[in-house]
């Protein structure tokens, strides 16, 4: 009885030594379901994701998981950025405006409401005509 306890013990650690393992995205998976195991209507989505978390972790296929987690991470940094964009975007609109010089394209920076203005490219010396 030991002897195949022992045995059964070694293939699991044989077992779990070829795994995967749980990485960024079975963790995100896992907690994620397991915050929406807690809701009443979306429950069933929360154990197929704790479902889908441990079949990761528990996966043979390094590669195809690994690929899987960089995908992760591809999308989670284009979210940064795009992010990281729109605060730009907006932390910029408030305060300054940009203007692409006709002539040489030279972006140029702009104080906002200030009306018409005409704008001297500093690159060029192009005067352009500009709402603020
Ligand atoms: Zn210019």
């Amino acid at each position: 009885m030991i002897k195949l306890k022992n045995n059964f013990l070694n293939k699991l650690t044989e077992n779990f030594r070829d795994c995967y393992g749980m990485d960024r995205l079975s963790k995100y998976a896992f907690l994620t379901g397991a915050v929406l195991t807690a809701t009443y209507y979306l429950s069933p989505l929360g154990i197929a994701l704790m479902g889908y978390s441990t079949w990761r972790s528990f996966s043979k296929n390094k590669y195809k998981r690994y690929r899987e987690l960089e995908a992760l991470n591809r999308v989670l940094f284009s979210l940064k950025e795009s992010v990281n964009n729109k605060r730009l975007a907006l932390g910029g609109g408030s305060q300054y405006k940009i203007f692409k010089c006709p002539n040489c394209s030279q972006k140029l920076r702009v104080p906002r409401r200030h009306g018409r203005i005409v704008i001297t490219c500093k690159k060029c010396g192009t005067e352009f005509k500009g709402k603020s």
